[in-house]
């Protein structure tokens, strides 16, 4: 199949017979090329060209994203200059439409989704269609802000962890200590300061476990404070520093770049107060079913029977949604934590609860 014109850009995706085609690359003015698979070294085909390789397969869990900022670059390089370029792969159906999304997304991020980028390209290639793993790969790259340094994202880093453990599991062994991204440890985006004052404690001993931003939602839950009110038995969170000891029983010392080895796939989570250390959850790297009947992987899942949910004193007084001097009969004070508080564990007095 020939090379088919990106509607509105000087771009052609195409497949290897398109290379074969000199006539009408040439017509086509093109002057750029992305290869957007394995490739023989030693091809002379690209040596009249300008150039860009990426040497990846077509397969769901390709990193194509990490990628993404130096392809747009080159491409963005071959229209300024005034010149074509093609992006190809093999069949010009997944790999070199990825590309081509990423740089639309890119170029104009609040007119274009995947999805709708994926349709514009159709209109002139209807066989297009980038594997499951590459569109999720593209709605991240979007969700990020489609930045010119990917790797160094914090979503980024998130996503290479999903899939380390992901892998690691379908290998049967739990990942490595030094591939756990620590949540506490990430430095923090600047737009999730919502819910930082509510904790989640060991019932038992009062130790912190927990801010709400550290709470996977799951199922139907939406964000982290149906999470942390929903009824569900179980509240997850992202693997978190003072869990070392349950999840790398074998490693304890973090200095250490020690691949351990024997690291349990599955296990209990204890109380990181030394002088308490009660049973406050378990944890399972190849994942848990909830009791909403909603499957969690990987799961770190605090009981919600062992833990309690509080919000400090201090959000009441500095919150402002009340003129001070304002007093209100005692059952209707929770109202001025969070008027949508409804779960179980909501309806105890925070205040009581620092006690
Ligand atoms: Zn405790
Ligand atoms: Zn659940």
């Amino acid at each position: 199949m020939a090379m088919n014109k990106v509607p509105g850009h000087n771009i052609y995706i195409g497949g290897l017979f398109s290379l074969r085609n000199k006539v009408a690359l040439s017509r086509a003015n093109i002057t750029h090329i992305v290869s957007v698979l394995r490739l023989q070294p030693t091809d002379d085909t690209f040596l009249a060209y300008q150039h860009h390789h990426i040497g990846v397969d077509d397969v769901e869990d390709e990193n194509l994203l990490e990628h993404f900022p130096a392809a747009i670059e080159f491409i963005q390089s071959g229209l300024d200059a005034g010149g074509g370029v093609l992006v190809h792969c093999a069949m010009g159906k997944s790999r070199s439409a990825t590309i081509c999304i990423a740089y639309l997304l890119h170029r104009q991020r609040s007119a274009f989704t995947p999805q709708s980028a994926l349709a514009l390209l159709r209109e002139s290639r209807p066989l297009c269609e980038p594997n499951p793993g590459f569109m999720k790969q593209l709605e991240l790259y979007h969700h990020m802000g489609c930045p010119t340094d990917v790797t160094s994202h914090p979503a980024y880093s998130r996503w290479l962890y999903h899939r380390e453990v992901e892998e690691s599991v379908a290998c049967g062994r739990a990942p490595e200590l030094n591939s756990i991204l620590f949540e506490d440890e990430q430095p923090q985006q600047q737009d999730d300061t919502a819910g930082e004052l509510t904790e989640v404690k060991c019932r038992r001993c009062r130790r912190k476990l927990a801010i709400a931003r550290f709470v996977v939602p799951h199922g139907a839950q939406q964000d982290v404070k149906a999470a942390i009110t929903s009824e569900c038995a179980h509240i997850f969170l992202n693997p978190l520093t003072w869990m070392r000891p349950s999840l790398f029983p074998n490693s304890p010392d973090p200095s250490a770049d020690l691949a351990s080895e024997d690291a349990p796939l599955s296990g209990r989570l204890t109380c990181p107060n030394t002088s308490c250390g009660a049973n406050i959850g378990k944890f399972a790297w190849q994942g848990m079913q909830c009791s909403c009947g909603d499957w969690v992987v990987p799961a770190i899942g605090l009981a919600r029977a062992r833990v309690d949910i509080s919000e400090p004193v201090t959000i009441r007084r500095g919150s402002g949604n009340l003129a001070p001097g304002i007093r209100l009969p005692p059952n209707m004070r929770s109202s001025t934590v969070d008027t949508s508080n409804t779960g179980p564990t909501s309806e105890r007095d925070p205040a009581k609860g620092s006690l």
